[in-house]
């Protein structure tokens, strides 16, 4: 395993013996009678297979995965979303009273509530607001990361962001996996790299030992109540070593795994992707529109499936929204977002709603 995720890693993981669980040690393709699992032979109607524990992490749906990703197979841990991953991560590196997670707010909650519960500290270092946009404090964030007594094992930067909407250079992310390899490691959070511009940066992972990547079919692919996700790096002895030792025993459900082959076949794809340029293009349409309404102050700039929008009465406008059937998130009280709401792009006729909503405001 290289260093630079070896040596962060808590170290009794090295030693670790994981669970064998018995879809583990039988090829389940072949025909033999299976008694070793203590499972009920007996299918029921419309349930067939479901009997079985699931293969721990499915052959088939890592090549799936690994085609998307442009990856390969054993460079993936595939987990019940990207939120699990976060979880998974953060026991893997974070000692308990003793290390810390850096994250950089305004951003995705779950990577500080996942480190308080282990207990791990947070340092954050928050997002700089410049030019109508929001940049990473790329200094602060390196001279944190190698301040003594931090032990900050975990780098979060999530891009596109959530909630800004913000895509980062991945010129820049690249530095900061350069500048603080060795001391921490890059969680790179790409859950809307889909609907960016710039897209992903799994083509760098080789380039950079400390830089693990997380992707989900949660929004791009229309997948979220399956729950599937997963994490990438470039060091597969990593990638081994967290299969063996740091995964549930049967952690993906059979039917969300028949799910992500089915929207990952050749069939499915390339509508999940036609979506996402539909999604797209109206998060570019609606934009212009909403700043035309007089409680509309700003709305940043999104490379995202959503839309950041600063407003004059933010609250009442969510509970007026709220009033007639349209749930809009509301950022305003949370440092960073100030009088912002976050709005997820719909169809065309839902957006039109949330237009006609701003228009009859008052
Ligand atoms: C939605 C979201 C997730 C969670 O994704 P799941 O795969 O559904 O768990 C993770 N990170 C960010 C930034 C998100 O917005």
């Amino acid at each position: 395993m290289n260093p630079a995720l070896k040596n962060l890693l808590r170290p009794h993981y090295i030693d670790l013996q994981g669970y064998v669980s018995a879809g583990m040690e039988s090829d389940k393709s072949a025909e033999k009678i299976f008694l070793n699992a203590n499972e009920n032979p007996y299918e029921l109607p419309g349930l067939e297979g479901f009997n079985r524990y699931p293969e721990p992490q499915p052959k088939s749906l890592a090549a799936a995965y690994a085609n998307a990703y442009g990856v390969k197979p054993d460079q993936i841990v595939m987990t019940r979303g990207a939120d699990e991953a976060i979880v998974i991560l953060t026991k893997l590196f974070c000692e308990p009273h003793k290390d810390a997670v850096l994250t950089c707010p305004p951003t995705f909650g779950m990577y500080g509530v996942d480190a308080k519960a282990m207990p791990a500290d947070v340092l954050e270092v928050p997002l700089r607001k410049t030019d109508g946009t929001f940049t990473l404090d790329q200094k602060a964030i390196v001279n944190a990361t190698f301040t003594p007594g931090q032990n900050i094992k975990l780098i979060y930067i999530c891009s596109p962001n959530n909630p800004t909407g913000t895509s980062f250079p991945h010129d820049q992310i690249a530095e900061i996996c350069r500048e603080t390899e060795g001391q921490a490691a890059v969680i790179l959070d790409e859950t809307y790299a889909e609907f960016s511009s710039q897209g992903s940066m799994t083509s760098s992972l080789a380039d950079h030992p400390n830089l693990i990547i997380l992707r989900t079919l949660s929004k791009s692919y229309a997948m979220a109540g399956m729950r599937m996700g997963t994490f990438l790096s470039a060091d597969t002895d990593f990638i081994a070593l967290v299969k063996a030792k740091a995964l549930d025993a049967y952690p993906l459900p059979r039917a969300s795994v028949e799910a992500a082959l089915h929207v990952l076949s050749d069939d499915i794809r390339p509508l999940a992707k036609a979506n996402v340029a539909k999604l797209i293009e109206e998060r570019n349409r609606i934009l212009p529109l909403l700043q035309k309404s007089h409680y509309v102050k700003y709305t940043y700039p999104s490379d995202a499936n959503f839309l950041l929008v600063k407003m004059n009465k933010a609250e009442e406008f969510v509970k007026f929204a709220a009033e007639n059937n349209v749930i809009i998130r509301d950022f305003s009280t949370k440092p960073g977002t100030e009088n912002c709401i976050r709005i997820s792009i719909g169809t065309p006729e839902q957006n039109d709603v949330v237009l006609k909503l701003l228009n009859d405001f008052e």
